[in-house]
């Protein structure tokens, strides 16, 4: 058994494929993998979480790393 880099924590240096954002969600996918931020994850994960091997998604760490958009929960 080989460690994938599917399970490996996204870092600042990982970046949205969409829009260069800081990645907080990796899909493996059989050709390749891609990377998104909140936003694109929201918008593409649907669709690719079909196809995809794995999904790493670290969304939940957005709001704990500071800069969160729509903070403010009630
Ligand atoms: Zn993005």
């Amino acid at each position: 058994m080989t460690t994938t880099a599917a399970d490996d924590q996204l870092t600042i240096l990982d970046r949205c494929d969409a829009c260069g954002a800081q990645a907080y969600v990796r899909v493996v996918l059989p050709y390749g993998e891609l990377l998104f931020c909140g936003h694109h994850a929201n918008a593409h994960l649907e669709k690719l979480a079909a196809a995809a091997i794995c999904v790493h998604d670290e969304r939940s760490r957005i709001a704990s790393d500071g800069q969160a958009q729509g903070a403010g929960e009630a």
